[in-house]
Parts: structure tokens; sequence; C-alpha cells
């Protein structure tokens, strides 16, 4: 484990100290809500420092000479609602923008990208790299669903026009859509931008089963989007690759699922890819998102 010193300088990389000593504040005092979703109690500082600081420190393990190719950091209170200066959403401190800010400036990463496949839109990862070329911020969805954000047309602004890619789906949605999604749309991006290191803000709230939303992903859902994602670092030229939890909130499905993901993630290789027809939901998304990113234009249903 980090230094909590080391853990909470990581967090300005993110975070302004007013947003940090706020939190510390109100834990000091015993906690209290933030929101209607976001209630705190006496612990809740030092857990989201730790959670931000396992974080980083599964990004120092991979960018270790003799460390591990992929790993995952299961690790709670989730982040990727967390604003600079916002906590939301169960979110106090957003651990994959302090993994990927550290991936950055500790390990001189010139390129990260970050999947956020939680049923979520992660609008605090994209509050932080939206003006930033240096982070691919890739985002499934449902949508419309809290918090509102994630528009298919906000693509980043900037230095950053172009680096975030929001992919809404509709309720109802599930594996093959999801999986399409990843191998048809994501890759390909992913492929042209190049990144030396891959963060996966894995939330497990798409699933079927889950109480907070209504997608119907599964377990060989979640299984083949991991095995894409490790197919792409592959294809990358080995770069690691990461997975940090974020939400996930029927019990059973998150632990099948979470298995699943490291079942994929720590066999000796990738599993061969399969035939992943083309959804229309990624047929529509790959049109879209070809103004940006010329190597998704041949992308059509089939
Ligand atoms: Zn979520």
């Amino acid at each position: 484990m980090l230094a909590p010193e080391v853990e909470r300088e990581a967090l300005l990389a993110v975070h302004p100290p007013a947003h940090v000593e706020a939190i510390e504040r109100l834990s000091a005092r015993g906690g209290g809500p933030i929101d209607l979703d976001t209630v705190t109690s006496a612990g809740s500082y030092d857990a989201a420092l730790h959670a931000a600081g396992g974080a980083m420190a599964m990004v120092d393990a991979l960018a270790a000479a003799d460390g591990p190719q992929a790993a995952f950091s299961a690790l709670r209170p989730p982040g990727h609602h967390a604003e600079p200066t916002r906590a939301m959403g169960f979110c106090l401190f957003n651990n994959v923008a302090v993994a990927a800010r550290r991936a950055i400036a500790a390990h001189g990463h010139a390129r990260v990208l970050i999947l956020d496949w939680d049923v979520h839109h992660g609008n605090g990862t994209e509050a932080v790299f939206a003006e930033d070329p240096a982070v691919l911020f890739c985002s499934i969805h449902q949508w419309p669903l809290y918090p509102g954000t994630g528009a298919a047309s906000d693509a980043g602004r900037g230095a950053g026009a172009g680096t975030t890619v929001n992919l809404p789906v509709p309720a109802g949605t599930g594996d093959d859509a999801y999986t399409s999604l990843v191998e048809h749309v994501v890759a390909p991006v992913a492929l042209a931008f190049a990144p030396e290191l891959v963060l996966v803000s894995a939330g497990y709230d798409a699933h079927r089963d889950d109480p907070l939303a209504g997608c119907r992903v599964t377990e060989r859902g979640y299984e083949a989007m991991t095995g894409a994602v490790r197919r792409l670092c592959a294809e990358l030229g080995d770069v690691p690759l990461g997975m940090v939890l974020e939400g996930g909130y029927e019990l059973g499905a998150l632990a099948r699922s979470v298995a699943a993901t490291l079942e994929v993630l720590a066999a000796d290789a990738p599993p061969p890819a399969g035939e992943v027809p083309v959804h229309p939901v990624a047929a529509e998304a790959a049109a879209r998102v070809a103004r940006d990113w010329p190597a998704v234009a041949g992308v059509s249903e089939g």
C-alpha cells in the first residue's frame, strides 16, 4: 500500500485541495450526506483515499519492469462520477482519473485509454479529461439515465476535441450490442489513438439483474468485453491493462461478473476472437464517431 501522503499528493492531480479538504473535514466530523445518493461516514475519507491509492498502486505495479500485464483493483467507493470539485453518485474522488494522471506524471505514458463500461455515464472522468488530448475517454452507458450527461454529441473540447467518445445505448441493451461496441468501435479507435496503457472503469451495473438500471448484460458479456480488451492490448504491442471497479448493485451478479473478468485477465493469453456480428447500435455509433476517427468509417451492420 502507498503511504497516505503519497496518495493525497496524487489526488491533487485531479482534485483541488479545497475538495480533498472538504471530504476530510466532513469525515472528521463523523460524516453526513453530500447529496441524496452520496452519504459519508467517519471512515469515508480514509476509504476514498485508499481507493484512489489502490488504483495508483495498480498503475505503479503495471509500470514496473517485472510487473503484471493485467490487473484489477477491487476498490470501493467507486469514482467515475466524482468531478474535480464535486462528489456525487456514491463517488468522492475519481479513482480512474487519479490512476491515469499517475501513469502520465510518474511513468511517462504519453497516451492513456479509459474505457468506462459502467451503465452510468462517467461524467466525472469526462470532466477531468474533456480538454486533455493525452487521455481518450470512451464510455458505453444507458441513456437517458443518471447523471444525464454523456450525449453522443459530446466529443471533447479544445485540445481534447475528439478524445471523448460517448456511446449511449437504450435500456434493454445486452451482450451483443455491448460486445460489438467494444470490438467494432472502441478497439479501432483505440488502435488509431495508440495508448501506452489501457484502463477500464469496470462497473457491473449494466447486468440484467442489477436494480439500478435497465440493461441486460450477463457474465458472458463481461467475459467477452474483457477478452476484446485483452486482444486490443496485445494488438497495441502488449500494453498493460488495469481495471478499477465502479458500480454493481446486485451482489450475486457482481461477484459472478467480476469472477468472469478475472478469469480472462488471469489467462496466459487473450482468448481467440470469435465472430461478433456488427450490431445496429455499433453501426450507428461508428457512422457518427467516424467524423473524428476515420478508422471506424467502414463499420457497417452485418
Ligand atoms: Zn454505475
